[in-house]
């Protein structure tokens, strides 16, 4: 039999590596819902029709990049490439109450060339606040991604921010830039001259050198916008001035999707390369009327995870895969095996992670099975410790030992009792 091998641009997330997956997602989750959102699962395939009404026909995304197939019932089916439609379609579909804050973490599918920190199967990490226009949001919805960052131990990170206007400003700044790219039309690419006649502002994100070198004169939607969109940015931006984070206005910014407008943002970062994006996300005021839905504001965000995991310096506690919080107990005859079963249940029943092998081996190869299950701690159940009613600890990252009476071993470990009613 030949071995298979995963699909192109997939990866597997195998231990010691998906602890960090784990942790990076609990602590999503954590920050999320201490910010008051709540998780929404929506399904991994969607009509198309949903993608094709959010994303915009013409953006990349749909255009290139979506795994599109036929049911067996021939309905027309999409695996999702980005978040937030499928969160506004279940909104809608379930009568979700506004003002709602709903976060998820999704496996997303693109069909795009893989590099390093992209993959065609990917996963997001998303919030979308709905039902909410001030400002203020938006300032808290930039601030929540920063601080994400910065608990994970990235520090070195820049926020981009700009607004791209509304629907009463932007009329008139299409027309302009779209003057100005029918000007320089033969010097596009081939790409940007059919993206200019449906939506021009997808220019700027042409990676193209040459576009970008032409669209430096272009006319830029933040120099267009309304007195309204004026006074709703200078409050996101005032609000960004009092945080510690680094911040600057990209007034080029528009983020590859047809959906936005007024506040876009991206968390860049320089340790990544070409791929230097870590996020971003934006404004979407108008995408629930696409879904046939009631005018409803909302601005949302989603991160990448695996350019986060990349984007991890040293030092992060995030970042060490070397031992995880599980106690491996080690016996060393019959009757102290039988010991050491009772102390696995007891510790079990306190919700602290443990393990022990059952097979008769020798205590070296136990303490070699500690090692291959990545074990932090060791407790030894040997015949003295019986006697004496106590244990001997060791601590496999520091070498440390100790005695502990038997009475005092679950307040020892009580730190790593895990709980997932806190919620
Ligand atoms: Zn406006
Ligand atoms: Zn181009």
């Amino acid at each position: 039999m030949t071995r298979s091998s995963r699909p192109k641009g997939t990866q597997d997330f195998v231990p010691p590596e998906s602890i960090k997956k784990t942790r990076i997602e609990m602590l999503f989750r954590e920050l999320a819902t201490v910010y008051g959102y709540q998780e929404v699962v929506t399904p991994t395939f969607e009509h198309t029709e949903v993608f094709i009404k959010s994303s915009g026909s013409a953006s990349d995304i749909v255009q290139k990049e979506m795994y599109t197939f036929t049911d067996r019932a021939g309905r027309n089916l999409t695996l999702k490439p980005e978040g937030t439609p499928g969160v506004v379609r279940a909104v809608l579909e379930n009568n979700l109450r506004l003002p709602c804050r709903l976060f998820y973490i999704s496996p997303c599918f693109r069909y795009s060339r893989p590099q390093k920190g992209r993959y065609r199967e990917f996963y997001q990490l998303g919030v979308e606040a709905i039902g909410e226009s001030s400002p203020l949001v938006d300032a808290e919805t930039i601030i929540f991604g920063a601080t994400f960052f910065t608990r994970l131990g990235i520090t070195e990170f820049t926020i981009k921010v700009n607004s791209i206007g509304c629907r009463h400003c932007r009329p008139a700044y299409r027309e302009k830039l779209l003057t100005f790219l029918r000007e320089k039309q033969k010097k596009l690419c081939p790409d940007c001259q059919t993206r200019m006649e449906i939506n021009p502002m997808r220019t700027f994100d042409c990676k193209n050198t040459s576009c970008q070198l032409l669209l430096n004169d272009a006319p830029l939607p933040k120099r267009h916008l309304c007195p309204e969109c004026t006074a709703h940015f200078e409050e996101v931006i005032d609000s960004l001035k009092s945080t510690p984070f680094n911040w600057k206005l990209d007034e080029h910014l528009v983020r590859g999707l047809d959906y936005y407008n007024r506040t876009t943002f991206e968390y860049v970062s320089g340790v990544l390369g070409a791929q230097s994006s870590l996020g971003g996300g934006g404004r979407y005021d108008y995408l629930f009327e696409e879904f046939g839905g009631p005018v409803t504001p909302a601005i949302g965000l989603a991160i990448g995870l695996e350019r986060t995991i990349l984007a991890l310096p040293e030092g992060s506690p995030f970042n060490t895969a070397s031992r995880r919080n599980l106690v491996f107990i080690v016996w060393t005859g019959p009757a102290e095996m039988a010991a050491a079963r009772e102390l696995l249940n007891i510790l079990r029943q306190e919700n602290i992670p443990a393990l022990m092998t059952y097979e008769p081996v020798r205590v070296k190869r136990q303490f070699h099975l500690a090692d291959i299950a990545g074990a932090r701690f060791c407790i030894i159940v040997g015949e003295e410790e019986l006697k004496g009613n106590l244990y001997a600890l060791k601590d496999l990252i520091t070498g440390e030992q100790s005695i502990v009476p038997a009475e005092k071993i679950v307040p020892t470990f009580s730190s790593l009792r895990l709980s997932s009613e806190r919620i």
